[in-house]
């Protein structure tokens, strides 16, 4: 019989356990036809970088399966059935979207199959959502107990590459979704040869100093994979395979590995609480007040645009706009800035990063989002606001990140780089003076939370 593979989140052939199932399947004499389904739910929301990278990542699938790639545009739950009686396949397979509208969405294909069967063999992490809870069966709700579950949980062995595959053919494809337009921001190459490069050159040439170079947004000293692992260009279960014979030191490894855990971490707490996509986390930061209305939103739009007046969380904002991607700590940063500075909901902070980030992730940046606000697991302590001008003189100390993303303050020299409002001539022309004065909106974000607290 022909199988169906159904290609989502896990656009790649190496390490791939759902495509060694569809070609069981199949047998000896049945082919596999490969399918990927522009569902418009998705693609609409997904913004311009990210529906580019993955239109990218699926010219370069095609080109790998020697054009047998089928994409169908519409909804799956109409798309996925047709096809299959189209072709008569006797089973569809999948890697596991473990996401809520993801659940949502093959619970319907799996009813509108009726006796074909899905079958869901792994999915785009390294330990599958819900598989691991604390002794009482509960899910972990802290970041460092779960790490540690997992590691001592253990993942699977890559899946081998496999050889001499049968695609089926004869089957009309709508084509590559339309290119986008980007407005300038500049995407990495996509496709699974790409995403193994950039692992190669990371793992021979940066790894060893990871743990130094991972918080200093000048320097290009983490991985850049977030995107490779979002459409699933490369698997975590790779990256651990090689991690564990890499010569690097082992706090380095160590480090690198904990992060592909934190992935990990919120697409379980995601699994189990997936209302905490919108929600926040902690029920009580549900009463948090955040302000809203026209000062706001004409707050939010100059946190957006990087015209704050504080350089590192500019430098940031524009990054994302010029590069879709922002350095880690300087995510962290921005983030605080709208919810504790601007006192905006994380929930539209969030939204934006979604709209821009070509690796945006609704589990990793929401949560991550909700840690920064205070509202999520592990929550960072509710009285912990980042102070954007020690941020950036600890973590950007010669302002080279800020120069280069916010030319107006290139020549005002390192000491006040992160405070241009102290510099001997003043805040260069261009630039805005601070939309906010941080001492004292700490003490309003402070006392808000104190409020929830004395509720709870
Ligand atoms: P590296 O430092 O090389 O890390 C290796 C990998 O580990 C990353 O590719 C990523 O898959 C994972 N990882 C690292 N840190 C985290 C983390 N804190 N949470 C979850 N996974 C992590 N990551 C996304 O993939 N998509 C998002 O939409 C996203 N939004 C974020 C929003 C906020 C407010 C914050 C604070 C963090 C967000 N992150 C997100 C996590 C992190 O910032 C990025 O994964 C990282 O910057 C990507 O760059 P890298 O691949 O070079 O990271």
């Amino acid at each position: 019989p022909t199988s169906l593979l159904w290609f989502r989140r896990d656009l790649r052939l190496a390490d791939h356990p759902a495509l060694l199932a569809a070609r069981d399947a199949a047998g000896p004499d049945g082919g596999i036809l490969p399918l990927f389904v522009v569902d418009p739910r998705l693609w609409e929301p997904a913004g311009g970088p990210r529906r580019q990278f993955l239109r990218d990542c699926l010219a370069e699938l095609a080109a790998a399966l020697d054009g047998a790639l089928v994409v169908r545009t519409g909804d799956p739950a109409d798309v996925v059935p047709r096809l299959v009686r189209e072709i008569d396949a006797g089973s569809v397979h999948v890697s596991a979207d473990t996401g809520p509208y993801g659940r949502r969405r093959d619970a319907a294909v799996e009813r509108a199959l009726g006796d074909v069967p899905l079958v869901g063999t792994g999915s785009p992490y390294a330990v599958t959502p819900g598989r691991l809870t604390k002794d009482d069966g509960t899910p972990y709700k802290v970041f460092t107990p779960f790490a540690r579950a997992w590691r001592e949980h253990g993942w699977r062995a890559p899946a081998p590459r496999p050889r001499a595959l049968t695609w089926a053919g004869g089957v009309a494809s709508d084509g590559l979704p339309p290119a986008q337009e980007l407005d300038g921001a500049r995407l990495p190459a996509a496709g699974e040869a790409a995403a193994r490069a950039a692992w190669r050159r990371f793992r021979d040439e940066r790894l060893a100093g990871y743990d130094d170079a991972r918080n200093l947004p000048a320097i290009d000293g983490t991985s850049r994979l977030s995107v490779h692992l979002k459409y699933g260009c490369v698997h975590p279960r790779t990256l651990l395979a090689d991690l564990a014979a890499a010569e690097a030191p082992r706090e380095h490894v160590r480090r690198f590995t904990d992060e592909l855990a934190w992935r990990d971490f919120y697409a379980d707490v995601l699994w189990h609480r997936p209302e905490t996509a919108h929600e926040a986390f902690d029920r009580r930061m549900a009463r948090l007040e955040y302000d809203t209305g026209p000062d706001a939103d004409e707050r939010f739009t100059a946190w957006a645009q990087g015209r704050t007046g504080y350089p590192i969380v500019d430098a940031g904002m524009r990054q994302l706009l010029g590069e879709a991607w922002m350095h880690n700590r300087v995510r962290m940063i921005t983030a605080s800035f709208l919810t504790k500075d601007l006192h905006v909901d994380w929930w539209r902070g969030a939204r934006h990063f979604l709209a821009h980030l070509v690796d945006g992730d609704l589990a990793s940046n929401n949560h991550g989002w909700q840690w920064v606000a205070g509202t999520g697991t592990d929550a960072s302590p509710y009285y912990r606001v980042f102070n954007p001008v020690r941020q950036g003189q600890q973590y950007d100390p010669d302002g080279a990140y800020v120069r280069r993303w916010v030319p107006e303050l290139r020549e005002v020299p390192d000491r006040f780089v992160h405070e241009p409002w102290r510099a001997p001539g003043g805040v260069p022309a261009g630039y805005p003076e601070p939309i906010v004065e941080h001492a004292a909106e700490r003490q309003v974000a402070l006392a808000r939370y104190e409020a929830v607290r004395a509720g709870a």
